[in-house]
């Protein structure tokens, strides 16, 4: 399908996943209506701007999640709103509510409702997560796939606030969509790895990073489901260009344990010093399987291990975040 002309919108342009977004809709040719918080900030806009293509073919609008109506103007002439902006932390909150919640699922739907104002609109595509799938009664039993949906009760329970959040977004996208005939696909990413366009540092190649340099867990159980970011954002422009898309997508690249990381990172960094005993730990702890049969259905082709390790590591010390 050729995308001369074609006219589409990324919401929170300016993060680690929607950059690359922005970056692989500009270089397939698309028109891309940007939004970034501030327009004033150029962490939020100088790398976007220094796309190729962008001069010609981006704009830049600003949007926030919670005001109403603030993405009509970004949204108008779209044929697809590709919406990524969310909250992402994993750190404990004062108010999850605020922080976390009203702009996940309030912000959601304000996106929604400006693109379904939208004549031309074809599709919107929504950035979810692994996080509204997995924490379900299912967790630990069988081969983790897009019928398994995350409990509400569950996440509120164990305080899972970013969790909660990507699963009551993504239920409140698909209700809404559903009452208003809108063609909704949902992309449901693994913890996403890989080089940085951003100047700054997002939450999650943050807590990355810490764990490359000092050990410490991402995740507890020292599982890591994970994909490169390049996949994810291909998988969004997939998910609009193939006609057949529907429902969501589980996008994960490896399921490993830390050891594995290690030992990979071991072998092309032998100056990050893991110690000796780092290959035996977790290694009791089962893994989970994902299947990928609905992500290879998309046509999503997975970037190496090894080749998404260097490049996030790469990428870290080039913008000067990791001395190695
Ligand atoms: P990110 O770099 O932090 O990007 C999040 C974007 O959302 C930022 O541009 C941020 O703007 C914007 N945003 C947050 N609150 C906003 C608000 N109130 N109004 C307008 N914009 C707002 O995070 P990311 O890792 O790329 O995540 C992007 C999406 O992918 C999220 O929906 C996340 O849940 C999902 N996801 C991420 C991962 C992962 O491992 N990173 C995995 C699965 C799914 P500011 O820069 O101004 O804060």
């Amino acid at each position: 399908m050729s995308a001369e002309g074609k006219v589409v919108c990324v919401t929170g342009a300016s993060g680690y996943i929607a950059s690359w977004l922005v970056k692989l809709l500009l270089d397939r040719g698309y028109t891309v209506h940007a939004t970034v918080r501030s327009l004033d900030d150029p962490k939020e806009t100088q790398h976007l701007l220094a796309l190729d293509g962008a001069k010609e073919r981006l704009s830049l609008f600003e949007a926030n999640l919670t005001t109403e109506g603030s993405f009509d103007s970004a949204v108008s002439g779209c044929i697809c709103v590709f919406h990524t902006a969310s909250p992402v932390t994993f750190a404990s909150v004062d108010d999850p509510q605020m922080e976390l919640l009203d702009p996940a699922v309030k912000g959601t739907l304000n996106v929604l409702k400006s693109a379904a104002k939208v004549q031309s609109l074809k599709r919107v595509v929504l950035t979810s997560s692994l996080a509204a799938v997995l924490f379900c009664d299912k967790l630990r039993c069988g081969v983790v796939d897009e019928t398994w949906f995350s409990d509400p009760a569950i996440c509120e329970q164990r305080k899972l606030w970013y969790q909660l959040s990507k699963t009551l977004a993504e239920k409140a996208a698909v209700n809404f969509s559903k009452d208003n005939d809108l063609d909704l696909v949902v992309i449901n990413p693994a913890y996403v790895i890989g080089p940085l366009l951003q100047p700054t540092l997002n939450f999650t190649s943050e807590a990355f990073m810490r764990f490359i340099e000092t050990g410490k867990e991402v995740f507890a159980d020292g599982i890591y489901m994970l994909v490169d970011v390049r996949d994810a954002a291909t998988a969004h422009i997939l998910a609009f260009e193939k006609a057949e898309a529907n429902g969501r997508y589980c996008i994960v690249g490896d399921v490993v344990r830390s050891s594995e990381i290690k030992m990979i990172l071991d072998k092309l960094y032998p100056d990050l010093g893991y110690c000796p005993g780092y290959k035996d730990k977790c290694v009791e702890t089962k893994l989970y399987c994902v299947s990928k049969a609905k992500a290879k259905s998309l046509g999503v082709e997975f970037t190496p291990l090894e080749v998404s390790l260097k490049d996030t590591v790469e990428s870290l010390k080039e913008k000067k975040f990791m001395n190695l």
